[in-house]
């Protein structure tokens, strides 16, 4: 399998129209993460209303993984509690490295996009490196 059949439709649309790009006004949780391996570099904002994520913004630059799969995040998490994002974070976490049933798989979204990353374990870091800086943000006090 080539690399290229990793960057499906979806991830190319999500790169090319990122969604939630940008900065927010006084958000209440921020951080920012590297991945050395690839350059990539991701800096999340998040505003929460009491433990439920009800705003979530990024700006970053690398690798198309690491920045389409931010868009994919933005998606999945807007309007879930903290407790729910560790559990898919979780889910996601085995997808990226093994197979998983499907159902199990059905909460993830769009995020589903990225389970081909497992046939590829250097670019681990790349898929999981916006869930990184949102587990970095929401400890952040
Ligand atoms: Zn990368």
């Amino acid at each position: 399998m080539d690399l290229d059949e990793l960057y499906q439709d979806l991830l190319l649309d999500h790169h090319k129209n990122p969604r939630c790009y940008g900065k927010m006004e006084s958000p209440d949780k921020q951080a920012e993460v590297h991945n050395p391996l690839c350059g990539d570099v991701i800096n999340i904002e998040l505003k929460l209303d009491g433990d439920v994520v009800s705003d979530f913004s990024y700006t970053g630059s690398g690798c198309l993984i690491s920045q389409a799969g931010a868009s994919l995040l933005s998606e999945v998490i807007i309007g879930k509690n903290l407790a729910e994002i560790a559990e898919l974070s979780d889910t996601y976490d085995r997808m990226l490295k093994s197979s998983v049933p499907e159902e199990e798989l059905e909460c993830l979204g769009d995020l589903q996009a990225l389970s081909g990353v497992k046939q590829f374990p250097a670019r681990y870091k790349c898929a999981k490196l916006a869930f990184m800086a949102l587990n970095k943000a929401s400890k952040d006090e």
